[in-house]
């Protein structure tokens, strides 16, 4: 059965995935004369950056999530469905879903990517990854509830797994959850739980390579380290985490450290749709495109942002998993779907690196521009104007600053509430029949 969608008579255009990618297509392309069709399993953007702010209480999930709707409410050729895509038939040009079969002229993967936990399925159930705003939100409870319970645990061992932290993966999500868990440390757990002995929460960042952050330069990655380390942070390079079984995290030195809580962000994988050719899912999970964003071999399907896999010069590997690719490459594929209808040429993908930066707390934070870097409190400061930019709507952009301005001035963020999604009852039974 069909999906109810009117038929315009415009070409359609769909788009499964409303992040970065996904969406920055779609307001280009919501004033132009194709049909939009925005497909997500979620009915709001995440902006994902921030994650880490929810996760320490420093956010609320509604200042970095955005309703896909409203950004749409005046666009007259764009057409919203929330759901998951499940299969792509692009012999027949449609898609699958749960609500039903979706037709296309063009059809646009941006489904992104998910925790890649390489095939370990005790790391897999027992981490916490951070790849959604209900996943930062799961991990903000678990650390304020964990707290709570080591108050009643006059035992040092048991108390020690209730407060020590493992962090996996020393890129930019590590590092800046291990700043912010430091900080947290430092600032709110002398004012909130002063039962507690703050010297005995042990923060381990464990990075399976031989600096941290590894796609910036040495300058950064060695002043990340410090900063870290000055904060207190336990930082172990070359070391890689084998194995998690609830008590203790295992390291494939065979040293294990006993903690109830790993927080994985050690790498991700592209998302999945059935029926790709199978030789179009290249390294990552990623779908392997030509330099206009067109999936290899397939006429009239393209894949943008973190899922796509593109090969230029100065990228032969593809290009880093960011915000960047994704925002550019959906400007150049409206661009040239527009140019289609007009019957002019197309234009190929280059990535302009704008630079990357990372921020471990307080004055804390380091940039790499292409032409110059800088650490420290100026560093910091740009990192908080471009995030606070870069977010989506007027209201979270003041949330996000009030919230920033009050934890800078208090020291303290407010935001610590331990709120558990109730089931109803009859559900619960039936969850648990399942
Ligand atoms: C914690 C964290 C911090 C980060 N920090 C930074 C940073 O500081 N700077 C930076 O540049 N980048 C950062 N990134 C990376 C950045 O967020 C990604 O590069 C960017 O989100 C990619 O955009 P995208 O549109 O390709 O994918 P996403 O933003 O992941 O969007 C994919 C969308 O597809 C939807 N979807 C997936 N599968 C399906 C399906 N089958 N059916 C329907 N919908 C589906 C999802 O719900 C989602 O809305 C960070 C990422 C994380 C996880």
């Amino acid at each position: 059965m069909k999906i109810n969608i009117p038929e315009t008579g415009q070409q359609r255009v769909v788009i499964v995935g409303g992040g970065f990618a996904g969406l920055t297509l779609a307001r280009k392309l919501s004033n132009s004369d194709f049909q939009v069709i925005l497909l997500d399993k979620n009915n709001y953007h995440q902006f994902q950056p921030l994650f880490y702010q929810v996760a320490m209480s420093g956010l609320e999930p509604s200042s970095i999530a955005f309703p896909l709707r409203k950004m749409f409410q005046k666009k007259k050729n764009v057409f919203i469905r929330v759901t998951s895509v499940d299969r792509v038939d692009t012999d027949a040009k449609q898609l699958e879903t749960p609500l039903g079969i979706v037709n296309y002229d063009y059809l646009v993967l941006a489904i992104g990517a998910k925790t890649n936990f390489f095939g370990n399925q005790d790391l897999a159930e027992r981490c916490i990854p951070m790849k959604s705003v209900s996943e930062a939100l799961y991990l903000r409870n678990k650390i304020l509830a964990d707290y709570e319970t080591a108050l009643s645990t006059p035992d040092y061992e048991a108390r020690q797994k209730l407060i020590d932290i493992v962090i996996v993966g020393g890129g930019p999500t590590g590092v800046e959850v291990a700043g912010a868990l430091a900080e947290m440390k430092k600032y709110v757990m002398p004012k909130d739980y002063p039962e507690l002995n703050p010297d005995e929460i042990d923060i381990h960042l464990i990075q399976g390579g031989s600096k941290l952050l590894l796609g910036m330069s040495e300058q950064s990655s060695t002043k990340a380290q410090k900063f870290l380390e000055d904060l207190g942070v336990k930082i172990r390079l070359d070391t890689r985490v084998t194995d998690f079984d609830g008590e203790y995290a295992y390291m494939n030195d065979g040293e294990k450290i006993p903690t109830h809580k790993v927080i994985w962000a050690a790498g991700i994988t592209g998302n999945t749709v059935e029926g790709l050719p199978e030789g179009s899912i290249v390294r990552g999970g990623r779908i392997k495109v030509d330099r206009s964003c067109q999936v290899e071999g397939l006429e009239n399907v393209y894949a943008i942002g973190d899922i796509a896999y593109m090969e230029e010069e100065a990228y032969p590997h593809g290009h880093p998993q960011v915000a960047q690719v994704a925002m550019q490459q959906a400007k150049l594929l409206a661009q040239n779907l527009k140019a289609i209808t007009k019957s002019k040429s197309q234009q190929s993908f280059s990535y302009n690196d704008l630079g990357s930066m990372a921020t471990i707390g307080r004055h804390l934070a380091v940039v790499d521009l292409p032409s110059f870097k800088f650490q420290g409190s100026f560093a910091w400061f740009i990192w908080l104007f471009v995030h606070l930019f870069q977010l989506l709507g007027v209201k979270n952009k003041l949330f996000v600053f009030i919230n920033w301005v009050w934890n800078y001035f208090t020291y303290d963020q407010s935001l610590r509430l331990i709120i558990k999604p109730k089931v109803p009852k009859r559900q619960e039974l039936r969850m648990k029949e399942e």
